[in-house]
C-alpha cells in the first residue's frame, strides 16, 4: 500500500527550519525541533547559506568536512578566513583581514617585563600596584602540582593574572599547603626551590579576589554588580578548586564551557586546540608557561565576543519567553519564520558583554 510518504507532493509540503534547513514530514516535529535547538542570531553561522551550526567546530565541518555543502565550501575556500569563517568580498581584503586574524604566540612572559605600571619584587612575586581601579575582563591561569597522601590532590603552585591589554596584572608561586609528591617538571618547570618562599595560598586568594572585585565587597556585587571583573580562564572550575575560591558564575567566561567552542557532542576542546584553531598558533610545546595560556584564553574571549553581526542583529529580536511560554495550538499556527524569530539561545553569547549586560 502507498502510504504517500515519498510522494512529490508531500515532499513539497515538508517543513523546513529556516535556521539549520533540516526537514520534517510533520509541523509538530519542526516545533519539537526549534524547541531543542535554541536556534538563535547567536549561533554560528555559514557566510555564505546563512545555515546556523551548534559549534564552531559543525560549522567547520558545513565548510570543508566529508559532508561540506559545495557551494558554501567552494565560496569559503576562496574567500573566506579560515580562522574565524568571516567571508570577504576579494581575495585583497581577504589577505589584508588575515594579516590581524592569525596571531602569533606572545613572547614568553618573562614576567617582570610585562607589567605596565610600576612593580614590587618579591622573592619571585610580581604584583602590579593598584593605584586606580582596573576594568575589563581578567584572565587566570594556575600551573599545579601533585600531592598528598596518594598523590591524587591538584595544589596551585603558579598562577598568573592578565588584563585585557595582555599586562601582568599578578603573577607568583604558590607555597604548597601539603606535601608534594610530583612537581610535574616536564610540564610545570617547577622545583621545590621555586616554591619554598613563595605566598602561601590565602595571601593569593585574596590578592585575586581583591583585584577581581576592584576592593568592593561581594555583596555589592550580589546587589548591583558593582565594580566586579569578568574572569576568562579555561576550564575554571579547576583553577577556582585549587585556589579554594568562588566566584560567581554569571561573571564567569570559560572557553572550556562556552557552548560554541565546544565539540558538538558539548565535551571540550584543550586550550591547545582552540588555540590553533582559531587563533593560528601553538601553545604549550613545551613547559607550560602560564601567561601564555592567559593571552590565549583573553584572546579568544575577546574574538568570539565581539562577533559585531550579532550584536546588531539582536536590536530586532523579539523579547519573549521563548518558544516554551507558548500553547503547542498557538504554536501550530506559526510560521516557520515566526516560531525561530521566538527562539532563543540556551546560553548566555559572549557578544551580550559588549553591551554591557551583566545581568545574573
Ligand atoms: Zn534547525
Ligand atoms: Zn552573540
Ligand atoms: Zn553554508
Ligand atoms: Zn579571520
Amino acid at each position: 500500500m502507498d502510504t504517500g510518504s515519498d510522494h512529490p507532493e508531500t515532499l513539497a509540503r515538508r517543513h523546513k527550519c529556516p535556521a539549520c534547513f533540516k526537514q520534517f514530514k510533520r509541523k509538530e516535529h519542526l516545533i519539537e525541533h526549534l524547541k531543542v535547538s535554541y536556534h538563535s542570531v547567536h549561533q554560528p553561522k555559514c557566510g555564505v547559506c546563512q545555515k546556523h551550526c551548534k559549534t564552531y567546530e559543525s560549522l567547520h565541518e558545513h565548510l570543508t568536512g566529508p559532508l561540506r555543502k559545495a557551494c558554501c565550501s567552494k565560496i569559503f575556500s576562496d574567500l573566506g578566513c579560515s580562522l574565524c569563517f568571516k567571508i570577504f568580498d576579494n581575495p585583497n581584503s581577504l589577505t589584508k583581514h588575515k594579516e590581524g586574524c592569525c596571531l602569533s604566540a606572545p613572547a614568553p612572559s618573562g614576567i617582570a617585563m610585562r607589567c605596565a605600571e610600576s612593580q614590587e619584587k618579591i622573592s619571585g612575586v610580581v604584583v602590579k600596584n593598584h593605584t586606580g581601579r582596573g576594568h575589563g575582563a581578567v584572565a587566570m591561569d594556575c600551573e599545579m602540582v601533585s600531592g598528598g597522601d596518594n598523590g591524587s590532590l591538584n595544589l596551585c603552585a603558579r598562577v598568573c593574572l592578565i588584563d585585557e591589554d595582555e599586562n601582568i596584572i599578578f603573577h607568583t608561586h604558590v607555597r604548597p599547603q601539603f606535601p608534594i609528591t610530583n612537581y610535574r617538571y616536564d610540564v610545570t618547570g617547577l622545583t621545590e626551590e621555586h616554591l619554598k618562599d613563595a605566598m602561601a595560598l590565602n595571601e593569593v586568594r585574596d590578592k585575586i579576589l581583591q583585584i577581581l572585585y576592584n576592593g568592593e565587597s561581594v555583596e555589592k556585587l550580589r546587589l548591583d554588580g558593582g565594580k566586579a571583573r569578568l574572569l576568562v580562564g579555561h576550564d575554571l572550575e579547576h583553577d577556582l578548586d585549587c585556589l579554594r575560591m568562588n566566584y560567581p558564575e554569571h561573571m564567569l567566561r570559560d572557553t572550556a564551557k562556552y557552548c560554541p567552542l565546544m565539540k558538538t557532542n558539548l565535551v571540550s576542546h584543550s586550550l591547545k586546540y582552540l588555540t590553533r584553531t582559531y587563533l593560528g598558533y601553538d601553545i604549550q610545546s613545551g613547559v607550560h608557561d602560564p601567561y601564555e595560556d592567559c593571552v590565549a584564553v583573553m584572546r579568544l574571549y575577546k574574538r568570539f565576543s565581539c562577533q559585531l553581526d550579532h550584536v546588531e542583529e539582536i536590536g530586532t529580536q523579539n523579547i519573549t519567553g521563548g518558544l516554551e511560554s507558548y500553547m503547542s495550538k498557538e504554536l501550530m499556527k506559526m510560521s516557520p519564520s515566526e516560531l525561530y524569530a521566538m527562539s532563543r539561545s540556551n546560553y548566555r553569547c559572549w557578544c551580550l558583554d559588549s553591551r554591557k549586560i551583566m545581568q545574573p
